[in-house]
């Protein structure tokens, strides 16, 4: 079929009714044509709940197709983590289904959704084709609950790795989607990045108790490691970022430093280190100029 050219979905079941199809830890490129990013499906017996979409049409459809053969149920339900290309874009093969979004994640794609979609055609090719950005038309209030068959879903709104990021904890399983705000094994992308909320969330997060953590990259686990290792990752990066500031260093000099070993063996580095140099060093830079008194 078309899309199983570009995409070996391949869903895992990590819990009950629970599967996971894990994203490439690598950047966007032509040989992963976007799949970059975990997405997620619940079945119950009242239909089958998406938890992101992916990055294409096609990829969309692949993972559909996918569901298909492991359940009749339809899918019912789409559930969009927050507004970034590897999770959203795959909505049109989901445009006869409820896509819903915290009203932050709903804003951004209806901004520069388009954008993104034209930016990832660029990096990875034909498998963008058809590919547009669908606005979901749902809203998801925040602290709200929704039930499909026996699965109980709270709507967790948090916000730090973008404006909005939407965790959905099942608690009829104890599996926690916790999007991007959880990076496994991977550097965390910051270009929409709110560092000092991101880190209250993480900490706020770790006191949940779950049973399996699903992050929006890398594999999942029964403990908090996605949760830590994302916090103490942004903590060193603020650390770092505002040492240098102080001792003058330009943002090259920051950008071109080695990385510590526990960091240097990150997914995707030293790229995103240096990414976010761009995106984070300038206002610590600023912030670090001493007064001027005359
Ligand atoms: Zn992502």
């Amino acid at each position: 079929m078309a899309a199983s050219r570009y995409y070996d979905i391949e869903p895992v079941e990590v819990a009950a009714d629970t599967y996971v199809v894990f994203g490439a830890q690598e950047n966007f490129n032509d040989a992963n044509h976007g799949a970059i990013a975990n997405t997620g499906f619940i079945v119950t017996d009242e239909g089958v709940v998406v938890i992101d979409t992916g990055p294409s049409r096609l990829y969309g459809q692949a993972l559909r197709e996918a569901i298909g053969r492991i359940t009749e149920q339809p899918v019912v339900q789409v559930y969009i983590s927050h507004a970034h290309p590897d999770h959203f874009l795959g909505n049109n093969a989901f445009d006869d289904v409820p896509i819903a979004a915290l009203p932050g994640t709903i804003d951004a794609v209806r901004a520069v959704g388009a954008d993104l979609a034209g930016n990832l055609y660029n990096l990875v090719g034909a498998a963008m084709r058809g590919t547009s950005a669908v606005v979901p038309d749902q809203t998801v209030e925040a602290g709200t609950t929704a039930t499909f068959g026996d699965h109980r879903l709270q709507l967790l709104a948090a916000s730090g790795h973008t404006a909005a990021d939407l965790m959905i904890m099942d608690t009829t399983t104890g599996v926690l989607f916790a999007g991007d705000i959880a990076f496994h094994d991977r550097a965390p992308t910051t270009p929409n990045a709110d560092i000092d909320a991101w880190r209250a969330v993480l900490a706020q997060t770790r006191e949940r108790e779950f049973a399996v953590l699903v992050p929006g990259h890398g594999p999942s686990t029964p403990d908090d490691a996605p949760l830590s290792q994302t916090g103490d990752y942004l903590a060193w990066l603020v650390d770092r970022f505002t040492q240098d500031a102080n001792d003058g260093m330009s943002a090259a000099e920051v950008m071109f430093q080695p990385l510590p070993e526990r960091w240097a063996r990150l997914a995707v580095q030293p790229g995103e280190y240096r990414r976010s140099v761009s995106h984070l060093y300038p206002a610590i830079e600023q912030s670090a100029l001493p007064e001027r008194t005359e």
